[in-house]
């Protein structure tokens, strides 16, 4: 069982469409008999039918037929802020099998939320860490995502880390470098203190070992900051680059997968 979604043509209202076997009225989305001819829509049924299929260029006065599909709809609503923010639709939508009719200024709102859902639906980016020697994506994060652990941590249970860079639970040791580093959605690398300060961030750096510690130095401007650990994904990487990239990972279906 499916339900329908159709918007009606405008011809019959404008004189567009060709006249009907004998006076009709369009009452929501179905004809019945003019006054002085109720009933004949029933006797006559077949007749009013095959006019409704021919009188204009939109078969049964109908300029959209489609299936609603409204548990799916349903399913991205809530997947994408809630239903209650998609307060339109979740009007419009039927309720029960007596289908309903909207009126036009009720479509644009839908429509407006439609366009709102689709945009949120759309294929995604992630920022992505490149090695920037070989020009490869070494790893990538649509969420914030630490990528450098801040080491020699004492003690190492009851702490907590935070993606705004906060640790809780931490006495750092004297000299020590309390910090962690995150790649975050807008494709930067920042390097945090303890406290969330934001000490260092950058989207194309070197990492360079500097006694117990590393170096990150960012390419452009010379900055530097120190943190106790190099960053994930170091190996014979020295120097990363940071970029968006289309989210493939979210798109389930892969003929509309982007192949960025
Ligand atoms: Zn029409």
């Amino acid at each position: 069982m499916g339900i329908d979604g159709i918007i009606l043509c405008d011809c019959f209202e404008t004189d567009r469409a060709l006249a009907p076997p004998f006076p009709l009225v369009r009452r929501g989305w179905y004809f019945t008999g003019a006054p002085g001819f109720e009933g004949q829509d029933d006797v006559r049924r077949d007749e009013v039918l095959e006019w409704e299929r021919t009188a204009c260029e939109h078969p049964y006065l109908h300029l959209v037929d489609n299936k609603l599909r409204r548990r799916e709809l349903l399913e991205a609503m809530d997947d994408h802020g809630g239903l209650a923010a998609f307060p339109a639709i979740l009007a419009a939508l039927p309720h029960g099998n007596d289908g309903d009719c909207l009126p036009p200024e009720e479509a644009a709102r839908c429509l407006a939320e439609l366009d709102r859902l689709n945009d949120l639906m759309a294929p995604s980016t992630m920022a992505a860490v490149v090695d920037a020697d070989r020009g490869t994506i070494l790893f990538g994060a649509s969420e914030p995502e630490m990528v450098g652990f801040p080491r020699r941590l004492q003690p190492l249970t009851h702490i907590r880390i935070y993606t705004d860079g906060t640790i809780h639970g931490l006495t750092p040791e004297p000299g020590t470098a309390p910090t962690t580093s995150w790649l975050e959605p807008d494709a930067v690398v920042r390097v945090k203190h303890m406290d969330g300060t934001i000490l260092f961030e950058s989207h194309d750096f070197t990492q360079e070992r500097s006694g117990d510690d590393w170096t990150f130095r960012d390419a452009a401007t010379g900055a530097t900051v120190r943190h106790s650990s190099p960053s994930r994904g170091h190996g014979p990487t020295t120097r990363w680059r940071t970029r968006h990239h289309a989210d493939c990972a979210s798109r389930p279906d892969p003929s509309t997968s982007p192949t960025a």
